[in-house]
């Protein structure tokens, strides 16, 4: 194989990217990842939270014991690669702020499948166990470190017009057998996939100094979670928005963030307040497949606010796809979408 020619161009830089890149890599294919130079708008936001809980009604996560059960051997070996810890198992301290709240905590410990996932610590404080975080900032920051000294990592903002798709594929200077797009929101300008109903919903996180009581050791959560992080400072979030293309975190959202702290902390510093833009599918299920015309174009996207654990089970799933014929999981496959002819 000559210097410009892989088996698999990625198109994009977050996690979505970056996880299939590895993936593709693990399983020995030549991987060309190429991102705009400046970054992405949303998986260097991302708390990279696994929760297998859904706060509202307290229920279970889509999926939850299958995807819980690879997440620490899925993210272990990907370590092992980039030689970085990126992956901890962390638990979250639910705080307890009325008698309805309480009673639906408490019905949810009482159910069989919940007994390793939830416990009541005191009469106001409930634990979910079983919970993770990557760091997701160094997990970028590794994985485009590793390709770049294979010189598998370029930095640019690609013209899809400038993609050639016969039995092989054409970008600029590069060839591959097989493209993956992995754009994030900006899958909306793909001419190729931008039948597909993405949409984006924008959040706000925040970065504070914390005086508080509570253990240190856990991620708090009052109607926000509150994430202890290495220097000492708390991550808090997230908001909401949907359709919302604004870069800026506004006064609402800094007010929704800060409303819920002061109802539990004696005070609280602002460091920094950051805001992305979430690919969201209607029926809140990734989008995963094959290019109906062009067998040798393939896409990954619509991960929602579940970036980090859905990876741990669909990366994995598409790479044997891309490779080896594999089959997906037809809720996740876009064939349940109507396609509409290529129009670029
Ligand atoms: C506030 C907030 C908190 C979140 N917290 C969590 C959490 O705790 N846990 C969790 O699992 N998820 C969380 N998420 C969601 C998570 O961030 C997403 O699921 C995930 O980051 C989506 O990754 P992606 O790679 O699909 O998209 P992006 O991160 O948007 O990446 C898309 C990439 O494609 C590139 N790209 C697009 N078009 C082009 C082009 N033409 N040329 C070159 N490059 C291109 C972009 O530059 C970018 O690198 C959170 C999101 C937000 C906003």
């Amino acid at each position: 194989m000559d210097n410009f020619k892989y088996h698999t161009i990625i198109i994009g830089a977050g996690l979505a990217d970056c996880n299939m890149a590895l993936n593709l890599h693990a399983k020995g294919e030549k991987v060309l990842l190429i991102g705009h130079p400046n970054g992405d708008r949303c998986s260097s936001v991302a708390a990279g939270l696994m929760n297998p809980i859904v706060p509202k009604g307290v229920a279970s996560t889509w999926n939850r014991d299958y995807i819980f059960s690879k997440i620490p051997s899925y993210y272990q070996s990907l370590q092992q690669l980039l030689k970085t810890e990126v992956l901890q198992q962390i638990n979250i301290h639910q705080l307890i702020s009325n008698v309805s709240m309480r009673n639906e905590w408490q019905k949810a410990c009482q159910k069989t499948e919940n007994k390793a996932v939830v416990d009541q610590l005191e009469e106001d404080v409930f634990e979910i166990k079983s919970v993770y975080r990557l760091d997701v900032s160094l997990f970028l920051k590794a994985t485009k470190r590793y390709f770049n000294e294979l010189n598998a990592f370029v930095e640019r903002d690609i013209n899809h017009a400038d993609i050639r798709c016969d039995n092989e594929i054409q970008y600029a200077e590069y060839s591959s057998d097989k493209l993956l797009f992995c754009e994030g929101h900006e899958l909306m300008n793909n001419p190729f996939f931008n039948y597909l109903p993405l949409s984006h919903s924008s959040g706000v996180i925040g970065e504070y100094s914390l005086d508080h009581t509570f253990s240190k050791e856990h991620i708090i959560r009052r109607k926000k979670w509150c994430i202890p992080t290495k220097n000492e400072t708390y991550l808090v979030g997230s908001t909401f928005v949907n359709n919302d293309f604004s870069v800026n975190p506004t006064a609402r959202e800094q007010n929704e963030i800060e409303d819920d702290l002061s109802n539990w902390t004696r005070s609280f510093q602002r460091k920094k307040l950051k805001k992305g833009l979430r690919p969201i599918v209607g029926d809140r299920r990734p989008l995963l497949g094959r290019h109906h015309k062009y067998s040798n174009l393939f896409v990954y996207n619509g991960l929602g606010s579940k970036g980090c654990s859905l990876s741990a089970l669909f990366c994995p799933m598409l790479t044997e796809y891309m490779i080896n014929n594999g089959s997906l999981l037809p809720d996740v496959d876009i064939k349940r979408f109507k396609h509409t002819d290529y129009t670029a």
